[in-house]
């Protein structure tokens, strides 16, 4: 076995603020001490407003955590809400059963409908997806209007009220701490999942698949949950709206209702949870505020405000995508710089390891590998080997295959032909993310980091295939002892390629050659066995170079396995124990830096390639 890692002498865990927050908690309480009293000062009219504004604001919630985190845009939420509503209405008449029993119903149905849903749509890429929620948006209040059971287009009117014990909830102030104390736990709930393993991965999900597989994570399934979230959000809007209103028709849940929703969301701000509150807020106040100026314009003023709206919509589009709470936000920052939380040092337990192999055993072989781009062989039959414990370079001129090699390792490509084993087990046919599972990490030529997470965040990213749970578990909390574990293991590996301390800045803002030592930092996260980086000096000054070539020995000498393609002679020949130089697809030649050197097929084909020769044509490294 390799020598053990060095151990982090003192466990760091941090609150990792999560990079749009609801807010400190004086500004918390004062808020909900606000919500609080807020319906003994209104009036009727008031209170239920605030009731509206609260069942939409939950599914406006789910937009921004779909839309503004997870970049799936939605116009259909308002049937999910129809869902919903109908649901509990159903069981509660013709079911005759407790409006109560109406909320697990709801919750299951809207669920079940957004899993079918979302299994038929969320693989649709592009503009795709939204135009199929439009689809179904559109056909599932149709099904409302035309179900007698349902009351067709007239509805379903006297339903029962709320009643807690012998209290009812039939009136609006008593309506109104109920909707209130859901918006809340909506709230709360979103909050924890953002900072959580599974949220981390739904950040993930504007990077790309193959970013999320790299990590072991699967897009899909981290998409489909997402989009169930906020589905049942907007089911339990729809409960809530049932015994709010206690009368449902087809007409509140219908596309057009679907739009309002996700105006709210863009016009209060889909990167900030706070944004669905204020998003809500101000469309019912606009929509209440034309109710009562349009008709003193027109006489016809029925559809007159869905010109307004559009008109909103495009301006939003036009000058502020951020929202409302982006300016909120900027001008809170003006008045107090946000102080990030600090990392509390804690002793948390160190994540699980998995079994290094001893040193110079057969980590990853590579037998005959082929990949052909329709009529052109990108990659001819290739074969190499690397062992525990050393750093091969893959070489070769622009065009040579080496990305494609890394990409059909990785499992990103499928191969034509070959086969491929780690550790003596046959990785030819796995999937990237089971790959990434069975220890091989990787960089990429392009970086691939989530600009706006912290470093912390993206390097606990890393760890997703060594830690577990779910949603659920994330948003009600019960995973902390684990999130403690990975921020502490994330907070080490930043230590341990240099960017200790620098936890709460923003990848983002990092230049390019500390994004690529970030990544690293997250591909050392999941404990690989094979670490596979893929021109990591590419873009680097010639001071990072140097500090990423000492990382990079050093890691060695700490027993971490390395295969590197890179186009910098100078540094990789300093850098590796071996090299397998490619040439238009094959395999030129194996050896070490000093038997590539000396070779002179390997000169030829550098010299022979117009757009590297001289720059990148091996030669002798200068004396350091
Ligand atoms: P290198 O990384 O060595 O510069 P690549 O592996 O990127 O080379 O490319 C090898 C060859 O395969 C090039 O001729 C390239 O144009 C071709 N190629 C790479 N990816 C694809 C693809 N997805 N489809 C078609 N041809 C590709
Ligand atoms: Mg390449």
């Amino acid at each position: 076995m390799n020598s053990p890692l060095p151990e982090p002498s003192r466990g760091i865990a941090a609150a990792a603020p999560a990079p749009r927050r609801l807010g400190p908690p004086v500004v918390a309480l004062l808020l909900l001490a606000l919500v609080l009293a807020a319906p003994l000062a209104l009036g009727g009219f008031g209170v239920s407003l605030m009731n509206d504004m609260g069942i939409s604001a939950l599914v406006a919630l789910g937009l921004v955590l779909l839309t503004g985190v997870g970049g799936a845009t939605s116009f259909g939420q308002a049937a999910f809400v129809g869902i919903g509503a109908y649901a509990t209405a159903w069981l509660s008449t013709a079911g005759g059963c407790s409006p109560w029993l109406g909320l697990p119903f709801a919750l299951a149905l809207t669920g079940v409908a957004a899993c079918v849903i979302g299994l038929l749509t969320l693989r649709l890429g592009g503009h795709f997806l939204p135009l199929s929620t439009i689809a179904w948006g559109l056909s599932i209040p149709l099904i409302f209007g035309n179900m007698d059971a349902l009351g067709r287009y007239s509805g379903m009117a006297n339903l029962p009220a709320l009643h807690l014990g012998t209290l009812s909830l039939g009136n609006p102030r008593a309506m109104y701490y109920l909707i209130w104390a859901c918006v809340a736990f909506a709230l709360w709930f979103s909050h924890n999942l953002l900072r959580s393993r599974p949220g981390r991965a739904i950040r993930g999900l504007r990077g790309g698949s193959v970013l999320l597989a790299s990590v072991g994570a699967d897009a899909f399934a981290v998409r489909l949950g997402l989009f169930v979230v906020a589905a049942l959000f907007a089911g339990l809007a729809g409960w809530l709206y049932t015994y709010a209103n206690r009368f449902v028709s087809p007409s509140p849940f219908d596309l057009r209702a679907g739009i309002e929703y996700l105006l709210m969301a863009i016009l209060g701000g889909v990167g900030y949870l706070s944004g669905a509150l204020v998003g809500s807020g101000l469309v019912l106040l606009l929509k209440d505020l034309l109710q009562d100026l349009l008709p003193l314009l027109s006489g016809r003023a029925g559809q007159l405000d869905a010109v307004v709206f559009s008109a909103l919509f495009i301006a939003l589009l036009h000058y502020a995508r951020g929202g409302a709470m982006s300016f909120v936000a900027r001008g809170l920052r003006r008045w107090r710089a946000p102080r990030p939380a600090p990392l509390p040092v804690e002793q948390a337990p160190v994540l699980p390891r998995r079994a290094q192999p001893a040193r110079g055993e057969a980590l990853l072989e590579v037998q005959g590998v082929s990949k052909r781009f329709g009529g052109l062989l990108a990659v001819d039959a290739v074969s190499f080997e690397v062992r525990a414990g050393e750093i091969v370079g893959l070489i070769g001129p622009n065009g040579a295959g080496k990305s494609t090699m890394f990409n059909l390792l990785t499992g990103v490509l499928p191969k034509s032909a070959g086969r491929v084993r780690l550790l003596g087990r046959d990785i030819t046919a796995l999937s990237q993310r089971r790959i990434a599972r069975m220890g091989v990490a990787r960089t990429f030529q392009h970086v691939k980091l989530r600009p706006a997470m912290s470093l912390l965040d993206n390097v606990a990213l890393g760890t997703h295939a060594r830690t577990r749970g779910g949603l659920l578990a994330a948003g009600l909390r019960l995973d902390r002892a684990q999130e403690r574990q990975a921020l502490r293991e994330a907070a080490w590996q930043l230590r341990r390629v240099g960017l200790g301390g620098r936890e709460h800045e923003r990848a983002g803002t990092l230049p390019l050659g500390t994004q690529r030592v970030l990544e690293i930092a997250r591909a050392l996260a999941a404990d690989p066995l094979l670490l596979v980086l893929d021109e990591p000096a590419a873009g680097l000054r010639r001071q990072e170079r140097v500090a990423l070539g000492e990382l990079l020995r050093r890691l060695r000498d700490e027993g971490v396995t390395i295969l590197i393609v890179e186009h910098d002679m100078d540094f990789v020949m300093r850098l590796v124990d071996r090299l397998v130089v490619m040439n238009f697809g094959s395999r030129l030649l194996e050896g070490t830096p000093a038997q590539v050197r000396a070779d002179a097929s390997v000169q030829a084909a550098y010299l022979g390639s117009a757009d590297t020769a001289g720059t990148d044509a091996p030669r002798a490294p200068a004396t350091p």
